[in-house]
């Protein structure tokens, strides 16, 4: 219980920041913590807010424009300001995802969520299964503010890049192979999901109860397969894009920045 308390305050200590943050996601051993550790790398200063190791202060690096700063020019204070962001690290042990949800509760300084899988471990049903829950449960969440929130116009738009990283790997998907099983497996977990609902009763007759089956249902699109593409209708842009973190020939994060500047 210890462990668990103490990382509850250190999360707690960790959140209260103005800066715009992204929300680091997926199941453990993607290679969070190493991305965590390169973002850092980047930075001019070297200052970190809190002494938690969880949130980071990351500098966009240099040639990476901020899209809320696409008419300054590099040398301004405030474009150089624009650059920084904080990028808040989750557990991805299954035991600890509730810290995961807990930081979704609040989104309202996140500019996005950067889900990270292994496009190695995601060739494999176990891996892929895992990740492909996890980013259900996600996504889920994700869907359920934007159709329970109270005003008209819906909350603000909350962007997920889902990093395939350690394409270095040759056993890895690329990435819109990983795009597509996460897809289907996605279709899976959604379909047996509804089936496991109906089939406790919870989802037999009455309006309110086919109402509650609907809002469990992820994405729009009917009964057909699942894709990524219909988390725009609930408010969700969701990007699939390949790197790697590491690897003997450094590493390719390019595309993940380039994701990063643009809600920035
Ligand atoms: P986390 O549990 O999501 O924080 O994952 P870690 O950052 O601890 O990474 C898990 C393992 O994957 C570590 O052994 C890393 O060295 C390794 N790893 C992370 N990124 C890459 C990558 O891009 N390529 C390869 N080959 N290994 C990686």
């Amino acid at each position: 219980l210890l462990p668990i308390l103490l990382h509850h305050f250190i999360y707690r200590r960790a959140t209260p920041t103005t800066l715009p943050t992204f929300l680091l996601l997926g199941p453990s051993g993607a290679g969070k913590t190493a991305l965590l550790t390169l973002a850092e790398r980047n930075q001019v200063a070297a200052t970190r807010t809190s002494t938690s190791p969880l949130a980071v202060e990351a500098l966009l690096p240099e040639g990476f424009t901020p899209a809320s700063s696409h008419y300054r020019s590099p040398g301004d204070p405030t474009f150089e300001r624009s650059r920084c962001f904080l990028l808040v690290d989750t557990p991805g042990h299954g035991k600890l995802r509730h810290f995961a949800t807990a930081q979704l509760a609040d989104l309202s300084n996140v500019r996005g969520i950067v889900f990270v899988v292994d496009a190695a471990a995601v060739a494999e049903e176990a891996g892929l299964n895992e990740a492909a829950g996890y980013l259900h449960d996600v996504l889920l969440t994700l869907q359920k503010r934007y159709t329970g929130a109270k005003t008209s116009k819906g909350p603000k738009e909350i962007p997920v890049l889902v990093a395939a990283n350690k394409e270095d790997l040759f056993t890895a998907l690329p990435q819109h192979l990983a795009r597509l099983e996460l897809e289907k497996a996605i279709s899976r977990i959604r379909k047996s999901k509804a089936t496991g609902l109906k089939d406790s009763g919870v989802a037999m007759g009455g309006e309110e109860d086919a109402m509650e089956d609907e809002r469990e249902w992820l994405g729009e699109g009917g009964e057909g397969p699942f894709e990524f593409q219909q988390m725009e209708e609930v408010g969700t842009s969701v990007t699939v894009l390949g790197g790697n973190v590491l690897g003997s020939e450094g590493s390719d994060v390019k595309g993940w920045f380039e994701w990063i500047a643009e809600h920035l």
